[in-house]
């Protein structure tokens, strides 16, 4: 059993310093040495840490860093086996992502999320941690129901944009599956984050109890009486008051000469999957500098558009000041912006514990069926089957009855299968039942829900595709759907490369099954590819290194490191 991930397990030695269990210890004696040394290693370097921080004219954020460093240096001493991910995975703020500024019980997830999932493969760099702050305090000056928030709202009245207001805004607004909602949200933030706006979110109803607030002592929930929202429900691929329709019907120019005051207090920038031309010119350099000085942007996207953010000049070095370890965008933002509520954490943990905390490794397996790329059940079922034995992720069974050994009963894997039905689970836990595996693993198969039909417009529905979400991401494997989005939440948030089951092709199973993902980003399933400097249209999957094509989607771009 691994002790690290088991709930029921106490640790003989548990020390919390300012939020921080900072070393745990196994059973065995080694483990308890290990751990004092590191204990008394830990109090020096806290004795020390006031002056560091003098040194640092009281600047927090780089001594969080090196607080982070060190504690992870701490853990790498003392590698040598399963001990060592338990003080990484108790790392309440996630390397300093989070604020400690919280209640906890009010989110019980935020704190608590880091004793169930694996550490981060990749620690936020300083200057994120830096900038997230100062993100904390813009919102906080121009959040909801603020002085400042006010004088916007008057301002966004008048229908003209005014330059040097203190705050502008991205409002985004929800579209399609929750999957693609999360990219949004990420990508809306990653864009607001870079170019000092405030991002605001209309939660629908069903997307009412889903998410903890994540900035402090402010919120980004869209207030109800905010004045365009009854257009809301009109926004599409040529709405008059969309950025492309603006510029084709020459509304608005994006000249580098076009004067604020002649532009309006607010623009729709349309980001589905169905952009056309004009609204893709939304990644130009001159159409930001237009953008720029338009007070309030209202968002309404169902793709993760973070890797065109990377291929705009006036971005590159912040971003990669931001991100040097450049497949982490969705991993670190995710982990900071989405929290579940208490209800859908209890729903997560309950599982969680009753079903996969004694296993030795947990592997998630994510099923997602398109129409449109139709597959029989049987050829499905094959190729998940021929995908986990050819890269060995679970063992084949055989005919032949074997009565279990001690010596061969050594692991045991519990799979997590997330699908809208339920067959697929069925004939895989029969499979297992009814034969021994060839190895004598003991291997067991679990499902929370099967929902039958996407109901995105219901709330509970939302919450349970969120507990399953939550779920994939405390496993230690993934096997993951192409194109799923659902997918790519759950592999971003849990830090892992999957192994994505590849699109059926005229009905039948792709050869080979699935294919190892080059990084943990999501993938950009309709880049533009038009570019903007050069005046012509390229591939923007052979632009640049860290920006490549998906393995699931043809013409689809993602970030690799
Ligand atoms: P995508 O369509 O696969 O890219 O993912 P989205 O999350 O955007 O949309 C699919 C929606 O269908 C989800 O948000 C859920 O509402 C529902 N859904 C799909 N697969 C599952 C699943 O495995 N479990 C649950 N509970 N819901 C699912």
């Amino acid at each position: 059993m691994d002790l690290k991930r088991s709930r029921s397990y106490q640790p003989s030695v548990d020390i919390e310093m300012e939020g921080f269990p900072l070393v745990e210890t196994k059973k065995k004696d080694r483990h308890l040495r290990a751990g004092r040394i590191q204990v008394a290693l830990l109090f020096a370097f806290l004795l020390t840490l006031p002056l560091l921080c003098i040194l640092y004219r009281g600047s927090l954020s780089p001594s969080q860093a090196w607080l982070q460093e060190f504690r992870l240096r701490l853990i790498k001493g003392s590698e040598d086996g399963s001990s060592v991910t338990l003080a990484a995975s108790k790392d309440r703020l996630l390397g300093g992502l989070l604020s400690p500024d919280f209640d906890t019980q009010s989110c019980l997830s935020r704190y608590d999320v880091s004793s169930y999932r694996k550490a981060s493969p990749s620690s936020p760099s300083s200057y994120l941690l830096a900038r997230l702050r100062r993100y904390e305090s813009l919102h906080k000056r121009c959040g909801p129901n603020t002085l400042l928030y006010n004088q916007s709202i008057e301002q966004l009245k008048t229908n003209h944009s005014v330059a040097n207001m203190e705050c502008n805004y991205v409002v985004w607004t929800p579209f399609n599956g929750l999957g693609n909602r999360m990219l949004t949200i990420v990508s809306a933030f990653l864009y607001a984050l870079l170019t000092n706006r405030v991002l605001l979110i209309h939660v629908t109803d069903d997307l009412v109890d889903l998410f903890c607030e994540p900035f402090p002592g402010t919120s980004w929930v869209l207030p109800s009486d905010f004045i365009l929202m009854k257009d809301f429900s009109n926004l599409h691929l040529g709405s008059p008051q969309s950025y492309g329709s603006m510029l084709k019907n020459k509304v608005i120019s994006n000249h580098v000469n076009a004067t604020t005051g002649s532009l309006p207090a607010s623009v729709y920038l349309h980001l589905e999957h169905d952009y056309q031309h004009f609204d893709r010119l939304f990644f130009c350099e001159n159409d930001q500098l237009v953008l720029e000085k338009v007070n309030w942007l209202v968002l309404q996207s169902d793709i993760y558009f973070v890797p065109s953010l990377f291929l705009m000049p006036q971005h590159k070095d912040e971003l990669e000041q931001l991100f040097p370890a450049k497949d982490t965008v969705f991993h670190h933002l995710g982990r900071y912006l989405f929290h579940p509520t208490n209800s859908i954490w209890g729903m997560v943990t309950r599982y969680y514990n009753s079903y996969l905390a004694e296993a030795e490794e947990r592997i998630g397996l994510q099923i997602r069926i398109f129409s449109r790329t139709p597959i029989s059940f049987d050829g499905f079922f094959d190729q998940i089957v021929s995908c986990f034995l050819k890269e060995n992720l679970l063992p084949n069974i055989t005919l032949q009855e074997q009565l279990p050994s001690s010596a061969n009963m050594v692991r045991s894997k519990a799979v997590l299968v997330t699908s809208l039905y339920s067959k697929y689970s069925e004939k895989m836990k029969s499979m297992y039942y009814e034969h021994p595996t060839t190895t004598g693993e003991v291997i067991s198969i679990y499902q929370p829900t099967h929902e039958e039909e996407q109901h995105t417009e219901q709330q509970s529905h939302n919450q349970k595709a969120l507990a399953e979400i939550y779920l994939l991401s405390l496993c230690d494997v993934l096997v993951t759907s192409a194109w799923s989005t659902f997918g790519y939440v759950g592999q971003s948030l849990a830090g892992l490369k999957p192994w994505i089951l590849l699109s059926p092709q005229h009905e039948k199973a792709p050869s080979p099954p699935c294919l190892r993902a080059m990084s943990m980003e999501p993938c950009f399933h309709t880049p533009p590819n038009f570019d903007c400097r050069a005046n012509k249209y390229v591939d923007m999957g052979d632009l640049v290194r860290h920006v490549r094509h998906c393995e699931d989607v043809y013409g689809g771009v993602k970030l690799v490191d």
